[in-house]
């Protein structure tokens, strides 16, 4: 008689097919998404997404949708994280980039797998703590801090790159000035219902901008908890 205890239930359900949707996945995200730098597939091909969302909800990982992390906030859709992706290196390799609100650590942590050196802040300290562990059980050297993200991290800027992952009603601009020259910051800015992603360059002659078209994040809240 086959035990029940030889096959564990992460095997079965995460480890022997998680490559394998993960596969799928970024397949589906160059066909159907229009996503093209195979750097940035092959992040999403690689990092274990479903390590950050809590197990009832790993089944879906690997589906192209947003998804709850609790505390009211959501890990961001595949697609957005990919395309937020490939906007900011698309210009060069950003050496330092700034993420404003870590959420689950996903993004971060694609940022990280492309050899970028990433800080990333966020306001709710239970949601950094969950995302401080992911980093440490992937071996993966991300600086953090819980503080509000509208002030940036003056101490190690300025950043070659900023990723703001929640929406606002207008550009930071404390932020543009943490940037440095030549580098980008991409944001969604807009309502509550539906931002524009915008891709800001700071150059010698001025700021300019790119709308990348509509995308829904959470929004961008003042200060601590
Ligand atoms: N990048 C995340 C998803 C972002 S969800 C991921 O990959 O999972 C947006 C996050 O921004 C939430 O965790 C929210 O708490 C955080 N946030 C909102 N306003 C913020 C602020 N002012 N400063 C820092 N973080 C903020």
């Amino acid at each position: 008689m086959m035990s029940p205890y030889l096959i564990k239930p992460e095997a079965k359900g995460l480890g022997m097919t998680s490559q394998r949707a993960r596969d799928r996945m970024v397949d589906r995200l160059r066909s159907e998404g229009g996503i093209r730098d195979e750097r940035v597939l092959n992040a999403l091909r690689v990092l274990p997404r479903h390590l950050f969302i809590e197990e009832a909800l790993s089944s879906r990982a690997y589906e192209d949708t947003a998804l709850p992390i609790g505390k009211g906030q959501t890990i961001s859709q595949p697609w957005v994280v990919a395309k937020m992706t490939e906007a900011l290196i698309e210009h060069g390799m950003p050496k330092k980039v700034l993420e404003i609100g870590t959420g689950s650590g996903y993004q971060g942590s694609v940022l990280a797998t492309l050899g970028i050196e990433v800080f990333t802040v966020e306001r709710i300290e239970e949601l950094l703590r969950q995302a401080r562990r992911r980093f440490r059980n992937l071996g993966l050297n991300i600086r953090s801090k819980h503080v509000d993200g509208h002030i940036g991290w003056a101490e190690y800027a300025p950043f070659d790159a900023i990723i703001v992952t929640a929406g606002a009603a207008a550009i930071v601009p404390e932020l543009l000035e943490q940037l440095s020259e030549g580098g980008t910051l991409i944001a969604p800015v807009g309502g509550s219902n539906v931002q524009k992603l915008l891709r800001l360059r700071k150059t010698i002659d001025g700021i300019s901008q790119e709308d990348l078209g509509n995308v829904v994040f959470v929004p961008l809240v003042t200060g601590i908890i």
